[in-house]
């Protein structure tokens, strides 16, 4: 028996986290696709095999997850890998060449930075930061000829948004590929190739697996020698994800429609709350009317999302007291789980960014980012205030 879904009507996404790739096992009818915990697969005859040869170039399980995460993205590929930086620097490697120019946005995240500036640089890639939310600043940046361009938004962690529509039209006016990081919203909540971009990166061990268990990263195109190009580099390299991984993240990923629904709407809760916190003195929140893009964010990305950052007076000391008071909220360095996790940017994710970049872009010593979870909100705001008012 075979499960199947109208695929002419268009299914949701709440229909396509469960199922899209995915069928039950032909040998035994098991439900869930079975890790395929081979690293090698029988030939019927020399150059005759059943599409898997070597668990380097290509898993069930893992072709499964690709299957699943190119249908949420609106795409017809996807390649996945062990990690989300080993997802960008297959990219760079496989689209970039010494002499060629990438411009970036001004924040991303920090292993992103250190990527670009202490890597790619010593293979002659050249590297340009830009304001990405300043469109006069993409087209001075873009009137030179690009290979790449790669855009994080929201931007970790100051949720900087940039205009996708904008940015792809001058990329490509350029000659470059349009990457989008859309690890912080997911395609639930925004969708880049929508909107002009050729490749959406994924760091998979957020939101999509959800659960703070796998590390994982996805390469998502609709462009077939795009994607020829990304799985060459990845069997080149040897960057493909673990089956078992795979597997875990086929789970996590079917309940991301109701995850990031109940994310935005815890997070907009604890927004407000902060926002009216009389020892908060910033507060960054796309979903929140004071946001200096808040018409952006809700033309270009379903809710808010998870994700927050704000400061508290009394500067970089009482940002870390409030981040060492925190009970419920983890002290964690990661984002995108079922738990609430509090993060101190400039001492942990971002702290591979040169101290000049990070401050000019907004990182201070005292910023602190919240991943909302899917605790109880009260629960969420109650221990936020104990640390706030302690
Ligand atoms: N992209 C974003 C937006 C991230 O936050 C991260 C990690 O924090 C990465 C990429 C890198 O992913 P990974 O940690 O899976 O290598």
């Amino acid at each position: 028996m075979t499960i199947s879904f109208d695929t002419e009507t268009d299914p949701s996404l709440d229909t396509l986290a469960l199922h899209a790739g995915a069928y039950p096992d032909p040998a035994t009818g098991a439900l869930l696709t079975p890790i395929y915990q081979s690293t090698t697969y029988v030939l019927e005859a020399v150059g005759s095999d059943k599409g898997f040869t070597y668990s380097r170039t290509a898993n069930p399980t893992v072709s499964a997850l690709e299957r699943r995460l190119a249908a949420l993205e609106g795409a017809e590929y996807a390649s996945c890998f062990g990690t989300g930086l080993g997802a960008t620097t297959a990219l760079a490697l496989a689209l970039l060449q010494a002499g060629d120019r990438a411009v970036l946005s001004d924040v991303v995240y920090g292993g992103t930075v250190r990527l670009f500036q202490k890597i790619l640089s010593k293979f002659g890639v050249e590297s340009e930061f830009v304001d990405a939310a300043d469109p006069a600043a993409w087209e001075e940046a873009l009137r030179r000829p690009a290979r790449l361009v790669f855009v994080e938004t929201p931007a970790n962690p100051t949720l900087k948004l940039t205009d996708l529509e904008v940015v792809a039209r001058l990329a490509h006016g350029a000659g470059a590929v349009v990457v989008v990081d859309n690890t912080l919203l997911t395609p639930v909540l925004q969708r880049p190739l929508d909107l002009g971009a050729d490749i959406v990166l994924h760091s998979t061990t957020k939101f999509i697996e959800g659960h703070n268990a796998t590390l994982g990263g996805a390469l998502i195109t609709r462009d077939a020698g795009l994607h020829e190009k990304m799985t060459f580099l990845r069997n080149a390299i040897g960057a493909i994800q673990s089956p078992f991984n795979a597997w875990l993240t086929l789970q996590g990923v079917k309940t991301l429609p109701l995850r990031m629904e109940r994310h935005s709407a815890n997070a907009l809760r604890v927004a407000r709350f902060l926002e009216s916190h009389p020892r908060v003195t910033r507060i960054l929140y796309p979903g929140l009317e004071s946001f200096p893009q808040y018409e952006l964010a809700r033309r270009q990305q379903g809710s808010g999302g998870a994700l927050m950052a704000f400061e508290v007076e009394g500067g970089t000391e009482a940002g870390v007291r409030v981040m060492n008071g925190v009970r419920l909220c983890a002290l964690a360095e990661n984002l995108g789980a079922a738990e609430t996790l509090v993060t101190h940017p400039a001492s942990m994710t971002h702290a591979a960014v040169p101290v000049e970049q990070r401050l000019a872009t907004g990182i201070t010593d005292g910023l602190i980012r919240i991943s909302v979870g899917l605790e109880n909100p009260d629960d969420i705001i109650a221990d936020l205030r104990r640390a706030l008012e302690a």
